[in-house]
Protein backbone atom coordinates (compact mmCIF):
# COMPACT_ATOMS: atom_id res chain seq x y z
CA UNK A 1 0.00 0.00 0.00
CA UNK A 2 1.55 3.70 -1.06
CA UNK A 3 0.72 6.59 1.11
CA UNK A 4 1.24 10.31 0.42
CA UNK A 5 2.13 11.51 3.44
CA UNK A 6 1.46 15.09 3.55
CA UNK A 7 2.59 17.80 6.04
CA UNK A 8 5.59 15.82 7.30
CA UNK A 9 7.42 17.06 9.94
CA UNK A 10 10.90 15.61 11.25
CA UNK A 11 9.16 14.32 14.07
CA UNK A 12 6.67 12.52 12.12
CA UNK A 13 8.91 10.81 10.02
CA UNK A 14 10.34 9.34 13.33
CA UNK A 15 7.51 7.98 14.79
CA UNK A 16 5.70 6.71 11.44
CA UNK A 17 9.14 5.30 9.63
CA UNK A 18 9.99 2.03 11.67
CA UNK A 19 6.15 1.16 12.54
CA UNK A 20 4.94 1.46 8.54
CA UNK A 21 8.13 -1.00 7.31
CA UNK A 22 6.50 -3.13 10.26
CA UNK A 23 2.91 -3.17 8.65
CA UNK A 24 4.63 -3.36 4.97
CA UNK A 25 3.29 0.40 4.08
CA UNK A 26 5.02 2.61 1.82
CA UNK A 27 4.94 6.00 2.96
CA UNK A 28 5.90 8.75 0.37
CA UNK A 29 6.73 11.94 2.82
CA UNK A 30 5.49 15.19 1.57
CA UNK A 31 6.62 19.11 3.61
CA UNK A 32 3.72 20.76 1.41
CA UNK A 33 0.32 20.89 3.10
CA UNK A 34 -2.54 18.90 1.20
CA UNK A 35 -4.81 21.74 -0.69
CA UNK A 36 -6.02 22.27 -4.02
CA UNK A 37 -2.30 23.13 -5.40
CA UNK A 38 -0.95 19.97 -4.00
CA UNK A 39 -3.65 17.07 -4.71
CA UNK A 40 -2.38 15.81 -7.70
CA UNK A 41 0.79 14.86 -5.64
CA UNK A 42 -1.75 11.98 -4.75
CA UNK A 43 -1.63 10.39 -8.09
CA UNK A 44 -0.42 6.84 -8.29
CA UNK A 45 -1.49 6.34 -4.16
CA UNK A 46 -3.67 4.24 -2.56
CA UNK A 47 -4.35 6.73 0.31
CA UNK A 48 -3.78 9.91 1.95
CA UNK A 49 -2.26 11.22 5.39
CA UNK A 50 -3.02 14.53 6.53
CA UNK A 51 -3.04 16.24 8.99
CA UNK A 52 -5.11 19.44 11.03
CA UNK A 53 -4.19 22.31 8.50
CA UNK A 54 -4.57 20.18 5.43
CA UNK A 55 -7.81 19.93 3.51
CA UNK A 56 -9.65 18.13 1.55
CA UNK A 57 -12.99 19.41 0.16
CA UNK A 58 -15.29 17.90 -2.59
CA UNK A 59 -13.58 19.08 -6.08
CA UNK A 60 -10.43 17.55 -4.30
CA UNK A 61 -12.17 14.42 -3.19
CA UNK A 62 -13.88 13.98 -6.76
CA UNK A 63 -9.99 14.08 -7.89
CA UNK A 64 -8.56 11.67 -5.95
CA UNK A 65 -11.60 9.29 -6.72
CA UNK A 66 -10.65 9.70 -9.93
CA UNK A 67 -6.95 9.25 -8.91
CA UNK A 68 -7.67 5.42 -7.20
CA UNK A 69 -7.16 6.84 -3.80
CA UNK A 70 -9.09 4.38 -1.71
CA UNK A 71 -9.12 5.96 1.95
CA UNK A 72 -7.88 9.23 3.40
CA UNK A 73 -5.97 8.64 6.88
CA UNK A 74 -6.09 11.24 9.27
CA UNK A 75 -3.53 11.66 11.53
CA UNK A 76 -6.05 13.66 14.20
CA UNK A 77 -9.34 12.71 15.98
CA UNK A 78 -11.26 16.29 14.56
CA UNK A 79 -12.14 16.12 10.73
CA UNK A 80 -14.21 19.19 10.50
CA UNK A 81 -11.10 19.87 7.60
CA UNK A 82 -12.51 16.89 4.96
CA UNK A 83 -15.84 17.16 3.68
CA UNK A 84 -17.19 13.81 4.90
CA UNK A 85 -20.19 13.48 2.69
CA UNK A 86 -18.51 14.06 -0.60
CA UNK A 87 -16.15 11.30 0.62
CA UNK A 88 -18.85 8.54 1.31
CA UNK A 89 -20.31 9.90 -1.54
CA UNK A 90 -17.18 8.15 -3.71
CA UNK A 91 -16.94 5.15 -1.33
CA UNK A 92 -13.45 6.47 0.16
CA UNK A 93 -13.42 6.19 4.08
CA UNK A 94 -11.97 8.52 6.06
CA UNK A 95 -10.48 7.05 9.06
CA UNK A 96 -9.61 8.92 12.54
CA UNK A 97 -7.76 8.59 15.54
CA UNK A 98 -10.25 9.27 18.09
CA UNK A 99 -8.37 9.22 20.82
CA UNK A 100 -4.60 9.06 21.62
CA UNK A 101 -4.07 11.01 24.71
CA UNK A 102 -6.68 13.42 25.90
CA UNK A 103 -4.30 14.03 28.75
CA UNK A 104 -1.64 15.09 26.46
CA UNK A 105 -3.94 17.88 25.49
CA UNK A 106 -5.33 18.67 29.35
CA UNK A 107 -2.15 18.82 30.69
CA UNK A 108 -1.40 21.60 28.19
CA UNK A 109 -4.49 23.45 28.49
CA UNK A 110 -3.38 23.71 32.43
CA UNK A 111 -0.11 24.69 31.39
CA UNK A 112 -1.40 27.60 29.54
CA UNK A 113 -3.40 28.49 32.64
CA UNK A 114 -0.63 28.61 34.98
CA UNK A 115 1.49 30.29 32.64
CA UNK A 116 -0.75 33.32 31.85
CA UNK A 117 -1.97 33.32 35.34
CA UNK A 118 1.43 33.46 36.30
CA UNK A 119 3.41 35.01 33.67
CA UNK A 120 6.24 32.81 34.05
CA UNK A 121 6.41 33.06 30.10
CA UNK A 122 7.77 36.71 30.68
CA UNK A 123 9.39 36.04 33.95
CA UNK A 124 11.47 33.70 32.15
CA UNK A 125 12.53 36.58 29.44
CA UNK A 126 12.96 39.02 32.26
CA UNK A 127 15.31 37.34 34.25
CA UNK A 128 17.33 36.14 31.35
CA UNK A 129 18.27 39.93 31.17
CA UNK A 130 18.87 40.09 34.85
CA UNK A 131 15.80 42.07 35.37
CA UNK A 132 14.63 40.78 38.50
CA UNK A 133 11.85 43.16 39.00
CA UNK A 134 8.04 41.05 39.73
CA UNK A 135 5.86 44.63 38.84
CA UNK A 136 3.29 43.27 35.93
CA UNK A 137 3.38 39.43 37.22
CA UNK A 138 0.60 39.12 39.79
CA UNK A 139 -1.67 36.70 39.65
CA UNK A 140 -4.80 34.67 41.40
CA UNK A 141 -5.29 31.56 43.48
CA UNK A 142 -6.56 28.87 41.15
CA UNK A 143 -7.87 27.33 43.97
CA UNK A 144 -11.61 27.43 45.30
CA UNK A 145 -12.33 29.64 41.97
CA UNK A 146 -14.77 28.66 39.16
CA UNK A 147 -13.62 26.40 36.10
CA UNK A 148 -16.32 26.65 33.43
CA UNK A 149 -15.76 23.44 31.08
CA UNK A 150 -17.67 23.80 27.25
CA UNK A 151 -17.40 20.51 26.49
CA UNK A 152 -16.98 17.08 28.66
CA UNK A 153 -15.57 14.51 26.30
CA UNK A 154 -12.57 12.93 26.61
CA UNK A 155 -10.50 15.96 27.29
CA UNK A 156 -12.51 17.79 29.14
CA UNK A 157 -13.17 15.18 31.84
CA UNK A 158 -9.16 14.74 31.33
CA UNK A 159 -9.06 18.46 32.19
CA UNK A 160 -11.68 18.61 34.94
CA UNK A 161 -9.55 16.10 36.95
CA UNK A 162 -6.36 18.64 36.87
CA UNK A 163 -8.64 21.28 37.65
CA UNK A 164 -10.42 19.54 40.58
CA UNK A 165 -7.16 18.52 41.81
CA UNK A 166 -6.50 22.49 42.16
CA UNK A 167 -8.96 22.51 44.35
CA UNK A 168 -11.69 24.09 41.60
CA UNK A 169 -15.25 24.82 41.66
CA UNK A 170 -16.46 22.62 38.04
CA UNK A 171 -19.39 24.35 36.08
CA UNK A 172 -19.60 22.68 32.89
CA UNK A 173 -21.72 22.40 29.40
CA UNK A 174 -22.54 19.89 26.95
CA UNK A 175 -25.33 18.60 24.79
CA UNK A 176 -24.91 15.58 26.40
CA UNK A 177 -23.83 15.66 29.84
CA UNK A 178 -22.01 12.82 31.54
CA UNK A 179 -24.13 11.71 34.00
CA UNK A 180 -21.23 9.87 35.95
CA UNK A 181 -19.00 13.10 36.12
CA UNK A 182 -19.46 15.03 39.95
CA UNK A 183 -20.03 18.59 37.95
CA UNK A 184 -22.50 21.01 37.86
CA UNK A 185 -24.01 21.05 34.72
CA UNK A 186 -25.73 24.10 33.78
CA UNK A 187 -26.56 26.43 29.84
CA UNK A 188 -23.54 27.58 28.29
CA UNK A 189 -24.96 31.09 28.78
CA UNK A 190 -24.33 30.32 33.21
CA UNK A 191 -21.14 29.03 32.47
CA UNK A 192 -20.04 31.95 30.56
CA UNK A 193 -21.79 34.31 33.55
CA UNK A 194 -20.33 32.29 36.09
CA UNK A 195 -16.91 31.10 35.50
CA UNK A 196 -13.82 32.63 36.41
CA UNK A 197 -11.93 29.95 34.28
CA UNK A 198 -13.13 29.44 30.64
CA UNK A 199 -11.73 26.49 28.99
CA UNK A 200 -12.95 25.10 25.47
CA UNK A 201 -12.96 21.51 24.37
CA UNK A 202 -16.05 20.92 22.26
CA UNK A 203 -15.39 20.04 18.84
CA UNK A 204 -15.79 22.83 16.05
CA UNK A 205 -19.44 22.23 13.90
CA UNK A 206 -21.67 24.50 13.08
CA UNK A 207 -22.86 25.10 16.80
CA UNK A 208 -19.75 25.68 17.89
CA UNK A 209 -18.40 28.08 15.48
CA UNK A 210 -17.76 31.36 17.56
CA UNK A 211 -19.13 29.86 20.67
CA UNK A 212 -16.97 32.42 22.02
CA UNK A 213 -18.09 36.37 20.23
CA UNK A 214 -19.10 39.36 21.00
CA UNK A 215 -22.33 38.29 22.66
CA UNK A 216 -20.62 35.43 25.22
CA UNK A 217 -17.51 37.88 26.18
CA UNK A 218 -20.19 40.45 27.50
CA UNK A 219 -21.68 37.59 29.57
CA UNK A 220 -18.40 36.96 30.90
CA UNK A 221 -16.94 38.16 34.77
CA UNK A 222 -14.17 40.80 34.41
CA UNK A 223 -11.00 39.33 34.84
CA UNK A 224 -11.76 36.27 33.19
CA UNK A 225 -9.32 33.60 31.88
CA UNK A 226 -10.10 32.12 28.48
CA UNK A 227 -7.70 28.88 27.27
CA UNK A 228 -8.71 27.38 23.75
CA UNK A 229 -6.89 24.00 22.92
CA UNK A 230 -9.36 23.16 20.69
CA UNK A 231 -10.11 24.90 17.18
CA UNK A 232 -9.23 28.58 16.25
CA UNK A 233 -12.84 28.88 14.80
CA UNK A 234 -14.66 28.39 17.96
CA UNK A 235 -13.63 31.90 18.99
CA UNK A 236 -14.38 35.28 16.45
CA UNK A 237 -10.94 36.38 16.84
CA UNK A 238 -12.04 40.64 16.17
CA UNK A 239 -14.17 40.09 19.24
CA UNK A 240 -11.67 38.93 21.63
CA UNK A 241 -9.48 41.37 20.46
CA UNK A 242 -11.97 44.11 21.47
CA UNK A 243 -12.57 42.26 24.63
CA UNK A 244 -8.61 42.38 25.10
CA UNK A 245 -8.56 46.13 24.35
CA UNK A 246 -11.54 46.85 26.79
CA UNK A 247 -9.61 45.04 29.41
CA UNK A 248 -12.30 42.01 30.19
CA UNK A 249 -9.67 39.46 30.05
CA UNK A 250 -6.84 38.92 33.05
CA UNK A 251 -5.24 35.97 30.86
CA UNK A 252 -6.22 34.17 26.98
CA UNK A 253 -4.14 30.98 26.47
CA UNK A 254 -4.96 30.38 22.75
CA UNK A 255 -2.88 26.86 20.97
CA UNK A 256 -5.21 27.24 18.06
CA UNK A 257 -6.53 30.51 15.85
CA UNK A 258 -8.70 31.05 13.14
CA UNK A 259 -6.32 31.38 10.46
CA UNK A 260 -4.04 29.33 11.66
CA UNK A 261 -3.98 27.54 8.19
CA UNK A 262 -0.20 27.84 6.34
CA UNK A 263 1.06 29.72 9.85
CA UNK A 264 1.05 27.14 12.45
CA UNK A 265 4.01 24.71 12.15
CA UNK A 266 5.65 27.00 9.74
CA UNK A 267 8.79 29.19 10.20
CA UNK A 268 7.72 32.68 9.78
CA UNK A 269 10.59 34.33 11.42
CA UNK A 270 11.70 35.79 8.01
CA UNK A 271 8.25 37.01 7.09
CA UNK A 272 6.18 39.90 7.06
CA UNK A 273 2.92 38.78 8.73
CA UNK A 274 -0.11 39.81 6.87
CA UNK A 275 -2.02 38.52 9.49
CA UNK A 276 -3.24 41.87 11.56
CA UNK A 277 -5.18 39.83 13.84
CA UNK A 278 -2.40 37.50 14.77
CA UNK A 279 0.19 40.12 14.64
CA UNK A 280 -2.05 42.05 17.40
CA UNK A 281 -2.45 38.93 19.45
CA UNK A 282 1.04 39.18 19.78
CA UNK A 283 1.02 42.86 21.61
CA UNK A 284 -0.63 42.06 24.45
CA UNK A 285 1.33 40.98 27.50
CA UNK A 286 -1.76 38.48 28.76
CA UNK A 287 -2.27 36.65 25.71
CA UNK A 288 -0.43 33.20 24.93
CA UNK A 289 -0.19 32.11 21.28
CA UNK A 290 1.08 28.73 21.06
CA UNK A 291 1.36 26.55 17.55
CA UNK A 292 -1.30 24.03 18.03
CA UNK A 293 0.65 21.68 20.35
CA UNK A 294 -1.23 20.40 22.83
CA UNK A 295 -1.16 16.89 21.22
CA UNK A 296 3.11 16.90 21.27
CA UNK A 297 3.81 14.59 23.80
CA UNK A 298 5.91 11.38 22.78
CA UNK A 299 3.34 9.10 24.21
CA UNK A 300 1.04 11.01 21.96
CA UNK A 301 2.66 10.95 18.67
CA UNK A 302 3.71 7.43 19.10
CA UNK A 303 -0.07 6.86 19.88
CA UNK A 304 -1.17 8.62 16.59
CA UNK A 305 1.24 6.91 14.52
CA UNK A 306 0.16 3.67 15.87
CA UNK A 307 -3.28 3.87 15.01
CA UNK A 308 -2.76 6.00 11.34
CA UNK A 309 -1.22 2.72 10.68
CA UNK A 310 -3.63 0.55 11.90
CA UNK A 311 -6.28 1.90 10.34
CA UNK A 312 -4.17 1.63 7.15
CA UNK A 313 -3.32 -1.82 7.56
CA UNK A 314 -7.09 -2.37 7.95
CA UNK A 315 -7.80 -0.76 4.58
CA UNK A 316 -5.22 -2.63 2.92
CA UNK A 317 -6.24 -5.84 4.17
CA UNK A 318 -9.52 -5.64 4.31
CA UNK A 319 -10.66 -5.68 7.62
CA UNK A 320 -13.39 -3.98 9.40
CA UNK A 321 -12.88 -0.24 9.71
CA UNK A 322 -13.15 0.54 13.59
CA UNK A 323 -12.32 4.37 13.04
CA UNK A 324 -14.25 5.72 10.31
CA UNK A 325 -15.75 8.65 10.42
CA UNK A 326 -19.45 8.63 9.19
CA UNK A 327 -21.40 11.68 7.50
CA UNK A 328 -23.32 11.93 10.74
CA UNK A 329 -20.79 12.26 13.40
CA UNK A 330 -20.28 15.57 14.96
CA UNK A 331 -16.42 16.78 14.47
P1 LIG B 1 -14.69 14.15 22.36
O1 LIG B 1 -15.47 13.79 21.15
O2 LIG B 1 -14.29 13.08 23.32
O3 LIG B 1 -15.48 15.25 23.21
C1 LIG B 1 -16.11 16.38 22.65
C2 LIG B 1 -17.27 16.74 23.57
O4 LIG B 1 -17.82 17.96 23.08
C3 LIG B 1 -18.39 15.70 23.60
O5 LIG B 1 -18.72 15.39 24.95
C4 LIG B 1 -19.53 16.39 22.89
O6 LIG B 1 -20.81 16.02 23.38
C5 LIG B 1 -19.23 17.84 23.20
N1 LIG B 1 -19.93 18.77 22.33
C6 LIG B 1 -20.46 18.54 21.10
N2 LIG B 1 -21.12 19.64 20.67
C7 LIG B 1 -20.98 20.57 21.66
C8 LIG B 1 -21.48 21.89 21.83
N3 LIG B 1 -22.25 22.48 20.91
N4 LIG B 1 -21.15 22.55 22.98
C9 LIG B 1 -20.39 21.96 23.93
N5 LIG B 1 -19.94 20.70 23.84
C10 LIG B 1 -20.22 20.02 22.71
O7 LIG B 1 -13.43 14.95 21.83
P2 LIG B 1 -12.03 15.19 22.59
O8 LIG B 1 -11.11 14.06 22.29
O9 LIG B 1 -12.31 15.57 24.00
O10 LIG B 1 -11.48 16.46 21.78
C11 LIG B 1 -12.11 17.73 21.85
C12 LIG B 1 -11.52 18.65 20.80
O11 LIG B 1 -10.15 18.95 21.12
C13 LIG B 1 -11.41 18.01 19.39
O12 LIG B 1 -12.63 18.14 18.68
C14 LIG B 1 -10.31 18.82 18.76
O13 LIG B 1 -10.91 19.92 18.10
C15 LIG B 1 -9.48 19.31 19.93
N6 LIG B 1 -8.11 18.76 19.96
C16 LIG B 1 -7.05 19.64 20.00
C17 LIG B 1 -5.74 19.16 20.07
C18 LIG B 1 -4.53 20.09 20.15
O14 LIG B 1 -3.42 19.64 19.86
N7 LIG B 1 -4.67 21.33 20.55
C19 LIG B 1 -5.52 17.78 20.08
C20 LIG B 1 -6.62 16.92 20.05
C21 LIG B 1 -7.91 17.42 20.00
Amino acid sequence: MRVAFYSTKPYDKIYFEPLSHEYGIELHFFEVPCNEETIPLAAGHDALCIFVNDYLNERMINSIAEMGVRAVLLRSAGFNNVDIKAAAKNNIPVLRVPSYSPEAVAEYAMAMLLTVNRQTHRAYTRTRDFNMSINGFMGTDLHGKTAGVIGTGKIGQAMINILKGFGMEILAYDPYPNSALDVEYCEKEQVFERADVITLHCPLTPETKHIVQAKTIELMKNDVYLINTSRGDLIRTDDLIEGLLHKKFAGVGIDVYEEEGGVFYEDCSNEIIADENLARLMTFPNVLVTSHMGFFTREAVHAIADVTLKNADAVNRGLELVNVVKPDMSC
